[in-house]
């Protein structure tokens, strides 16, 4: 068996600050976790790890600092850790994201063995979406599992899984063929505690570092700020004035430069003074 996790890097905290510009995180001096999420999947692949064999390759999209997460993954007992690593991803909306992602996971396939389920978190604590995991599934076709809080078994020779899905009002059991992707909900497992070995093996792992380019992305402007709608709107103030505003001389009396203003503003709007007393008479 080879399974991909994916997992993101989180700001630690729920007090999320965003640029008040770019509209962008601002993660400097948030310190920073795996996504709580993530690790209830990662904890359900190496299970079907050290049940069936295989290995469990963890994977993420962030800045470099996004390598302490990998890092901490492989204490845990991964065998592998990918950071997907480009200036070209800076600012990437779920659209972008999954861009991303699907085409580091093809490249994982071509490198290490093509993946039997892919793993993603029901969700993020930063950006809260839910929509990455989807979003992957699509683009790879993979069939998708999501809301999963159980794997109840797994077939490789037979190339099938069996599922308990939380649904509206009960639990589903499911059975699909692999390869599928599957998004864990939050406190389905245990979340063990990586051996010494582990924590020794993680210092001394070397972590697969793409950019865009080792990843096999030609097309960047599906990337990162540019390949993501969702944000670009919201980036783009709106056209600075072209004419500057007219300086109104003030005498130092309160009352003469009040009135002097109020005669400088209707003078540029005179509908206004229509408007206004048209509002006075209706309160
Ligand atoms: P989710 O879709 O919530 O994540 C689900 C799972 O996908 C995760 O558990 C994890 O397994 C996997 N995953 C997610 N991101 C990565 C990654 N970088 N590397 C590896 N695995 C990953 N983007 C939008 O498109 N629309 C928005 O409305 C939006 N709002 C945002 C609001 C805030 C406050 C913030 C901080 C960000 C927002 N973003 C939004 C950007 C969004 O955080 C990024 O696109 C992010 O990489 C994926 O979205 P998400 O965090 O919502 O992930």
């Amino acid at each position: 068996m080879h399974i991909v996790v994916c997992i993101k890097q989180v700001p630690d905290s729920a007090q999320i600050r965003v640029h008040p510009v770019t509209n962008t995180i601002m993660r400097q001096g948030v310190p920073s976790i795996v996504n709580p999420y993530d690790l209830f999947s990662l904890e359900e692949a190496l299970r079907l790890r050290d049940e069936l064999g295989g290995t469990v390759t963890v994977l993420t999209m962030g800045p470099p600092t996004a390598s302490e997460s990998l890092r901490k993954c492989l204490t845990y007992g991964s065998d592998r850790a990918v950071l997907l690593t480009d200036r070209f991803f800076a600012g990437s909306d779920t659209l972008a994201t999954s861009f991303a992602l699907a085409q580091a996971i093809r490249k994982i396939g071509e490198t290490f063995g093509a993946p039997d389920i892919v793993f993603a978190g029901k969700q993020t604590i930063d950006g809260d979406t839910a929509q990455v995991g989807p979003g992957v599934a699509k683009r790879l076709d993979l069939l998708q599992l999501t809301y999963i809080q159980k794997i109840v078994a797994c077939d490789p020779e037979a190339r099938t899984l069996t599922v308990e899905r939380r649904a509206e009002g009960g639990t589903q059991t499911l059975v699909t063929r692999l390869p599928c992707l599957v998004t864990m909900l939050e406190g389905v497992n245990q979340v063990r505690r990586g051996s010494i070995h582990d924590a020794l093996r993680a210092a001394r792992a070397e972590i697969v570092t793409w950019s865009a380019k080792d990843a096999g992305i030609e097309d960047v402007t599906k990337c990162g700020l540019r390949g993501s709608p969702t944000v670009v709107k919201r980036v783009f103030a709106p056209a600075p004035r072209s004419e500057k505003a007219a300086a109104v001389p003030v005498s130092g009396k309160a009352a003469a430069d009040a009135d002097a203003l109020i005669d400088a503003i209707l003078a540029r709007q005179p509908s206004l003074e229509a408007d206004l007393t048209h509002l006075a008479a209706g309160i």
